[in-house]
């Protein structure tokens, strides 16, 4: 059986010790979000996804969801576990006060959603959508509907979805088909198919409320026809209470490789009465308030899987006896030394921690930008925040769920023949992190968002915030001889990733498949930069408190090795990706398509 312990002692690290928490807590809205608070949430979010989602984790994957007549039947358990998350006030972390939120900082809401991702998956999407649609609402949506929907979704009553997909239509949403008839009461008669939609029916709540995409009579065609509709599964009477049943009915369930206990849906819309979100033909940019939330939320699922693998393979490392260590036996009373001794094994280990703890703080770094952007006073910061967390969104989507599919699949190695058996829990992990690489749009699009978007916007402003900030810090402690052994690396690195986007810029004006070509391998680079940087900051940290007595100097003397072992065994590889980078698209397009 796979165990969870939440990494406690980590995030509080990076939440008070690496980012300065008192930036956090001078933001409006934020003086009560004590350090002993944070922590206090921190510890009720680990004895819930301790105790009560992790234990129904392996159990939901082998249940799955059910459609009967209609009605999806979530996992033994979920029922139960929804109603103590949402009683105990998590549905409402980081909404609105104004709503019955509690404007939990983003930081901490985000090692809240590591945890739920850790300890199940599956369950951590039905709430997780709600959130999505909680910013969309309340960016685009009419005061009057705010008012119906956003307490319910706030307090859990209710859940949402975001219904994009189409059969024929997942990337490019320009082709779908779905219509919105105007009705003389001024709201809209919905209809059409959409496919895979995530908690498109379930037994959770008492009614969902269903963002959709579709096109109006006169829509122009493409992108910019597409508006956004709110159509609930139940219409609210007037006291707000769910009336009648809408037009709406998931008609068949996905059967899929993981994530068993989230119910994926078909969902037909006949005619379904829905409301307009925001403005005609604009839907795409509200929806994108709800993705863009959801594609750092997607990342986390990438580092929570990847956390939960990590501690079950230390664990079967320290245990599993094969073999004798290179350099003679290190357990001579036992029939074979634990594989913990090999140098391999701890390739893999230190591999899976380096880019955990790394993403963990490229995470809060980006969570502290958000908050910024949400509650800040101050124009310039908010305008800096929304660069820099634009630039980012893309990086922490791909970045976080390759690795967290990297490293799932690292954990099954460990165990050898034994991870690939369904009884020792680690291969469900690894089924479990492939969706994150695909929804809230695949890898590969976050790639072109970021080179073919978010690099030439406004000639690199965006590219700026980032860069600014690491150049800065190089410069700033090139006389500290404690990061003697990071800064050149850090350094080189970052040049790599210049010369990267010197090369795009240059290339791709007069040749757009030079961007596409680029697209993986500069997100990558990119992403170890950014984890170079955490890295070298949280050794800058670290090196001063290594004497510290008993378990903190133990603490920080990991930080320091995992520190080291990022720098001279994972970073490297930005050579080798700028070279790939700068070998141009030739080889891939000129190849012929019939020879494939
Ligand atoms: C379990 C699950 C849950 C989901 N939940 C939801 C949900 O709740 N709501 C919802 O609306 N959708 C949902 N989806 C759909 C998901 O978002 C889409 O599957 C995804 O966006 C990709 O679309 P597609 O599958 O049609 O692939 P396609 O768009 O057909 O893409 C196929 C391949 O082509 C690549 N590609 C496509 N266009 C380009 C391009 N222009 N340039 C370069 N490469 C390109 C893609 O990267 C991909 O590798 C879910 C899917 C699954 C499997």
């Amino acid at each position: 059986m796979p165990t969870y312990k939440a990494p406690l002692e980590d995030m509080r690290f990076v939440l008070h010790e690496l980012f300065d928490s008192t930036s956090r807590a001078v933001l409006p809205g934020n003086t009560d979000f004590s350090r002993d608070l944070i922590d206090s949430i921190l510890d009720h979010a680990s004895r819930l996804t301790e105790d009560v989602l992790f234990p129904l984790n392996q159990q939901g994957d082998l249940e799955g969801c059910v459609l009967e007549n209609g009605r999806v039947r979530t996992p033994s358990g979920f029922k139960k576990a929804y109603k103590i998350f949402c009683d105990g006030g998590w549905t409402a972390m980081s909404a609105s006060p104004d709503w019955g939120g509690q404007a939990v900082p983003i930081s901490v809401a985000m090692m809240v959603d590591e945890m739920l991702c850790s300890s199940n998956v599956a369950f951590a999407l039905y709430p997780g959508l709600s959130r999505g649609a909680y910013v969309a609402l309340s960016h685009v949506g009419g005061e009057n509907l705010k008012e119906i929907y956003l307490p319910n979704l706030v307090s859990g009553k209710w859940s949402a979805t975001m219904c994009l997909t189409e059969a024929h239509c997942g990337t490019d949403l320009g082709m779908l088909r779905t219509r919105a008839v105007p009705k003389e009461d001024g709201s809209y008669g919905i209809s059409g198919d959409k496919i895979f939609i995530s908690a498109g029916e379930h037994d959770l709540t008492e009614n969902i409320i269903h963002l959709v995409l579709a096109r109006l009579p006169d829509a122009p065609a493409g992108v910019r026809g597409i508006s956004m509709f709110l159509v609930p599964k139940f219409l609210p009477k007037k006291d707000g209470t769910p009336g009648p049943r809408n037009g709406v009915q998931c008609t068949a369930l996905e059967h899929k490789m993981g994530i068993h206990g989230s119910a994926t849906c078909t969902m037909n819309f006949d005619n379904a009465t829905g409301w307009l979100l925001g403005e005609p033909n604009k839907g795409l940019a509200g929806m994108f308030t709800m993705m863009n939330v959801e594609r750092v939320a997607v990342g986390m699922q990438g580092l929570g899987i990847a956390e939960v693998a990590y501690q079950n393979a230390v664990l079967y490392a320290r245990e599993r006896l094969q073999g004798r260590s290179l350099r003679g036996p290190k357990a001579p009373t036992k029939p074979a030394d634990p594989i913990i001794v090999h140098p391999d094994i701890r390739r893999m280990l230190l591999t899976m921690r380096a880019y955990i703890e790394g993403c963990r703080a490229v995470a809060c770094w980006v969570g502290n930008e958000l908050e910024v952007l949400q509650k800040s006073d101050d124009i310039d910061a908010k305008l800096m925040a929304e660069d820099f967390s634009a630039l980012m969104t893309p990086v922490v989507k791909a970045l976080f769920t390759d690795l967290g599919f990297e490293i799932a699949s690292l954990a099954v190695q460990v165990y050898g023949g034994h991870g690939y058996i369904r009884d020792h829990g680690v291969e469900q992990f690894l089924r479990d992190a492939r969706i994150s690489m695909l929804y809230e749009g695949t890898n590969g699009v976050q790639a072109l968002d970021l080179v073919t978007r978010k690099l030439p916007h406004d000639r690199g402003r965006l590219l700026s915030r980032f860069f600014g900030p690491v150049v800065g810090f190089i410069e700033q402690q090139s006389q500290n001889r404690v990061l003697e052994p990071f800064l050149p690396q850090l350094r080189r690195a970052v040049e790599h990733l210049q010369s990267a986007t010197s090369f795009i810029a240059e290339n791709a004006p007069s040749n757009h498949d030079e961007a596409g070509a680029a697209s993986a391998e500069y997100l990558r680079l990119f992403g170890l930069v950014a984890l170079a940087f955490v890295w070298t900051r949280m050794a800058s940290i670290s090196a001063p408190r290594i004497e510290e007595p008993g378990h903190r100097g133990k603490f920080y003397r990991a930080k320091m090795r995992t520190a080291q072992f990022f720098m001279d065994r994972l970073l490297p590889q930005t050579g080798a990706l700028l070279a790939a980078i700068q070998s141009g698209s030739k080889i891939m397009m000129e190849f012929e398509d019939t020879a494939f």
